[in-house]
């Protein structure tokens, strides 16, 4: 058998019609098929590989930390270097009330932590999530997902998890001292890259200081400078009582982590001990490449060339197709009219040598969520294809 019947038969499947690229390597913002065919990667192996592909310094810190050791113990009893300057690192990032860090292996499990948590410092059980969020996919964080089709087949879920409309101001009175805690992504990723407003995010953080309910924010997507800044919620003067980060802090390795005050954090070693655990949560190896990941986005200046980028993307993305363009920074959405015709577009896409996707809860929007390294040039070049799958499947129908 060849590698591609090898995976139809005896890998997992998530699909009927799964993607079946068959990539050898990966440099920059190209990924590159066993035949040669350079793809220009427009959506990051979905927001992780924001420093490009292949970047040398954390290739190097790997085979460092490689070099020293892997896997020695279950998560948090001996002293690692890896993950201890890591979580340094990261709290210095962050503000004051956002200093001790959990790591744990991906997204998901760092949501479902998070839930543990807030349950475990207020005492109270319900738990409210925004409608159309993604938090993950395990039992818990689909607890969180008010999407129906996507639940149906696997419940009984959590219990006493409620949901409000993202940017609904009305609904927050739905918060109550009955709350645990809030989740809320910053920018809404599977939705589409809807970005909270402003508003809302103030009258959600009193209302939380107001019922003494926790806010969480997710930023396992938006994280790692994307939007501009390393914590999308920077832009918004409020700060979350928990953070959970994913994805592109581990510079392509698999991490999740979840970040409060370092007083919340310790109930995790009391009634009961060993509140959570896990086995690789924090591995060396890993922690290595988010460190070196987080020294590499601070030692280049592409934070600040998002702004630019985006507006690059916005400029050249004009076609009468396109109804709408959404999001922040390099986390965009282009909206068509049809989920029928989106597929055809991204289609068209990978035959010339572009990879996008469309979003679980917005299949009618094209992603745009490259690395934050994408030059003007490539950008153009995305752009291009983009406007020429647009001109053969819409042809003069618009
Ligand atoms: N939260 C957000 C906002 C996400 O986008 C995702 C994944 O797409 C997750 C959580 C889950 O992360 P993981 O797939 O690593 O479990």
């Amino acid at each position: 058998m060849n590698n591609r019947q090898l995976f139809l038969t005896y890998q997992a499947q998530t699909t009927h019609f799964p993607m079946m690229l068959e990539i050898e390597r990966a440099e920059g913002c190209f990924l590159i098929d066993i035949n040669g065919n350079r793809y220009l990667d427009l959506i990051s192996g979905i927001s992780v590989n924001h420093l490009g592909h292949g970047n040398e310094e954390v290739k190097a810190a790997i085979i460092d930390q490689l070099n020293l050791h892997q896997h020695v113990m279950v998560y948090g009893e001996f002293v690692q270097s890896k993950p201890a300057l890591l979580a340094k690192k990261l709290t210095s990032l962050l503000p004051e009330n956002l200093n001790s860090v959990y790591f744990l292996n991906s997204g998901a499990e760092a949501t479902d932590v998070a839930m543990k948590l807030a349950k475990r410092v207020s005492q109270r059980s319900e738990i409210i999530a925004c409608k159309n969020a993604y938090h993950g996919s395990t039992h818990a964080a689909l607890s969180l997902n008010s999407d129906e089709y996507y639940k149906q087949a696997f419940r009984p879920l959590l219990p006493d998890i409620n949901f409000i409309n993202f940017n609904s101001i009305n609904d927050l009175n739905l918060i109550t001292t009955k709350t645990a805690c809030v989740f809320t992504e910053v920018i809404q990723g599977e939705a589409g890259y809807i970005p909270a407003n402003q508003d809302f995010f103030l009258a959600l953080r009193k209302r939380c200081d107001d019922t003494g309910t926790l806010l969480v924010f997710d930023e396992i997507q938006s994280g790692m400078g994307k939007t501009g800044k390393m914590f999308a919620f920077e832009h918004y003067g409020i700060k979350p009582d928990i953070l959970l980060l994913g994805k592109a802090l581990g510079a392509g390795m698999p991490i999740g982590a979840v970040v409060c005050s370092r007083e919340k954090m310790i109930l995790f070693a009391d009634q009961p001990l060993l509140g959570h655990i896990s086995t690789f949560g924090g591995h060396p190896v890993v922690a290595s490449a988010a460190l070196a990941g987080i020294q590499v986005l601070e030692k280049n200046n592409w934070l600040s060339q998002v702004d630019a980028k985006e507006h690059l993307f916005r400029t050249l993305l004009v076609h009468p197709a396109i109804k709408s363009i959404s999001g922040k920074g390099l986390m965009l959405a282009v909206e068509l009219d049809s989920f029928e015709n989106n597929l055809k577009v991204i289609q068209e896409c990978l035959k010339e040598g572009l990879i996008t996707d469309w979003f679980l809860f917005a299949n009618t929007k094209i992603r745009i969520a490259p690395p934050l390294t994408i030059t003007e040039s490539e950008i153009e070049q995305a752009c291009n294809i983009i406007l020429s799958a647009l001109n053969l499947v819409y042809g003069s129908s618009v």
